[in-house]
């Protein structure tokens, strides 16, 4: 380690790495500090799904830039990564409904529509007999989250501009400007604090301010099943009904309020779990299902089974299979707060705490610390 750096950010989940990516590429010299062995926050729990075509507005523009991050760091770190976009599957006209009029908001292409058997060779084979078709989102791209966060890390760690300090925790600013860690004073000339949902451990009255929560999610590692004897593949994410209804291009449809009344009839177990009904595939084959959400101040450890239940559920219904074996059951949790999609905000002199607050941070992260770093070096 050096003994002073221009910029200290902390937190090895993806807002931290990607702030740390573009301060080297702008020529700053960085620390990253981890309290932890590796990361094992949000960044490693999620689907690996970066969600760009369903995104609107500033968002888009975030996650569009963020996808040529994505794939450029995929190269250079070598972690696996697909550009084989997403695939929303309708099993209603309300869902159908949703994806032509997103179709028809992008005249210049990004959003396929698929007849319901283009769809079911898409997913791999087996379909939900209620299927009627689907969408390609053409933009999405996936990484696997266990493996691409951990690469990138060690990649950031070999750049002769980086230096990354696991399983040190940073305390706060000192008076003079320089950070205090668990392992010392460390002099830098800015911090980007990038600590996710624990932001109000560091800063309570910003996150107050912003409105900051945990969301809880549940998710869980299935084998994946088969179709004709061999496992099935499915490339792209698979996104359902109850994902329109959370992703603001799909949301902000005339369509969508009518599936959501719809979806309230039909599936008040989905609805009543808050679920995102989503699946994608990791390299090995296993499935990544997901997921339910509980908004609270502290989250609690205890995972619900019937949550896993009704998940698990809806996911065999949709692969068109009786049941899935599960490996592993996990919560996941990330920062959540009603007024922004994420929080930029100066809580100290020369401290800048960033948190995505809206689960996106596989989508916009590289974006958004593309779009912070800039601001900050305009305004020094
Ligand atoms: C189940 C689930 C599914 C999701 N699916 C998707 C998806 O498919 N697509 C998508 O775009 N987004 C998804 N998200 C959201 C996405 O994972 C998060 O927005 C993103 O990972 C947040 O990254 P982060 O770096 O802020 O947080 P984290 O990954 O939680 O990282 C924060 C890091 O800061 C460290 N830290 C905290 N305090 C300190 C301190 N004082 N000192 C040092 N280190 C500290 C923590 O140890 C942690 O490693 C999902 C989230 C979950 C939970």
């Amino acid at each position: 380690m050096s003994s002073s750096y221009d910029l200290l950010v902390v937190g090895a989940g993806i807002v931290g790495l990607a702030h740390a990516a573009a301060a080297a590429e702008r020529g700053l010299r960085v620390l990253v500090i981890e309290r932890d062995g590796h990361a094992a926050g949000a960044s490693v729990r999620n689907f690996g799904h970066c969600c760009i075509t369903a995104q609107s507005g500033e968002l888009l523009d975030l996650a569009r830039a963020a996808r040529e991050r994505w794939l450029s760091l995929s190269s250079a770190a070598e972690f696996w990564s697909t550009a084989e976009g997403g695939l929303a599957v309708a099993r209603s006209a309300a869902e159908a409904g949703v994806l032509e009029e997103l179709a028809a908001t992008r005249p210049d292409g990004g959003v396929r529509l698929l007849g319901p058997e283009e769809t079911r060779k898409r997913i791999g084979g087996g379909l939900d007999p209620a299927a009627v078709g689907g969408a390609v989102l053409e933009e999405d791209v996936r990484v696997d989250p266990r493996s691409a966060v951990a690469r990138l890390a060690a990649w950031l760690g070999r750049q002769p501009l980086v230096d990354v300090g696991w399983r040190t925790a940073y305390l706060g600013p000192e008076d003079d400007g320089a950070a205090r860690t668990s392992r010392g004073i460390v002099a830098a000339a800015r911090t980007i604090v990038c600590a996710g949902h624990d932001l109000d451990y560091l800063f309570p009255g910003a996150a107050d301010e912003a409105g900051v929560q945990r969301c809880g999610l549940q998710m869980a590692l299935v084998d994946a099943p088969t179709a004709g004897g061999s496992p099935v593949e499915i490339a792209p994410a698979v996104l359902t009904g109850t994902s329109m209804l959370r992703y603001p291009a799909f949301a902000d449809t005339a369509a969508a309020a009518e599936l959501r009344t719809e979806l309230e009839r039909t599936h008040p177990e989905l609805i009543g779990i808050d679920a995102n009904l989503m699946l994608t595939q990791r390299p090995d084959g296993t499935l990544l299902i997901g997921d339910s959400h509980v908004t609270l101040g502290t989250m609690p450890p205890f995972l619900e089974e019937a949550t896993s239940t009704t998940l698990l559920a809806s996911a065999a219904q949709l692969l068109g299979v009786e049941r899935l074996t599960v490996r592993q059951r996990w919560q996941g949790v990330y920062a959540s707060a009603p007024q922004a999609p994420y929080l930029v905000a100066d809580v100290a002199p020369g401290v800048t705490a960033v948190s995505v607050t809206s689960g996106i941070g596989m989508t916009i992260s590289h974006g958004l610390a593309q779009k912070v770093l800039d601001e900050l070096l305009a305004a020094a």
